[in-house]
């Protein structure tokens, strides 16, 4: 049996002399490992599709175990994205937290979407760091785990200010349920720029500015709340914290609006 997806390349690893193990995040249906033979022959027009975070349009057919690679269609290589070592450790970061958190062949279009949208403005000369962050919601949301930040996620309550988020609940807490609990206080301009990414609304992501502080908050609240949720599943905390410090490179960061 044969089917075609359109995916973005996880990571590749050698498998016998010409061969390679490909995993994929694919459009249609999530992700899935398989194997790409000869690809590591000069002439093999497999090459140029298997890289790390470029998108290809990939046809396989369905083995006894691995599935394996027919063709591919080189579709978005992200070059200028490979150029900057900042942007291609972001890169690897999305590509490492997608390996460790999704379950194989759990079709995932939506999350599909926002990463190639993410892919494509990490290219772009105006890439903002607030991208990475509406990467991390929704790969949240597409994994159970929506913050909820419209009511107490307690007692239903809506009197939330000042905003203290409950990592271990999963949303905000009134003063009243806060009380005793370990919360991380989030400004009004946090929550509103959280709020655009938990509905999706990344037309309007493209046209706000963000303040530093906010920017920097968001940061380590989503450290925090990735690292709660999916390191109990996952054990993400060590692979986060790498790569984190990685991030914290002394580079120039790109500058522009979001
Ligand atoms: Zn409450």
């Amino acid at each position: 049996m044969y089917y075609s997806s359109r995916a973005v390349v996880i990571k590749n690893r050698d498998l016998k002399e010409t061969d390679a193990l490909v995993t994929l995040f694919t459009e249609k249906q999530g992700k899935l490992t398989a194997v790409a033979r000869g690809v590591k022959r000069a002439q093999s027009s497999l090459r140029a599709c298997v890289q790390p975070f470029c998108q290809s349009q990939f046809y396989f057919h369905k083995g006894k175990s691995l599935d394996l690679i027919t063709q591919g269609k080189l579709l978005s290589f992200y070059g200028n994205s490979r150029q900057d070592l900042q942007r291609t450790l972001w890169c690897m970061y999305m590509m490492e937290i997608l390996d460790k958190s999704l379950l194989d062949r759990v079709p995932m279009p939506d999350l599909y979407t926002s990463l190639c949208h993410v892919l494509d403005k990490l290219s772009e000369d105006t890439f903002h760091p607030v991208w990475i962050r509406y990467f991390e919601i929704r790969l949240l949301i597409n994994l159970g785990y929506q913050p909820i930040i419209d009511q107490c996620v307690k007692c239903g309550g809506t009197q939330l200010r000042p905003y203290q988020f409950c990592v271990a609940e999963g949303g905000l807490l009134c003063s009243q349920c806060a009380r005793g609990q370990k919360v991380f206080a989030l400004s009004g301009e946090s929550l509103a720029l959280i709020r655009l990414m938990i509905q999706n609304r990344y037309k309007a992501l493209e046209r706000v500015t963000v303040s530093r502080e906010a920017e920097k908050q968001v940061e380590r609240f989503l450290e925090q709340y990735l690292q709660y949720h999916l390191e109990r599943r996952f054990h993400l905390k060590d692979t986060i914290a790498l790569l984190k410090k990685r991030l914290d490179l002394p580079i120039d960061k790109p500058s522009g609006g979001c």
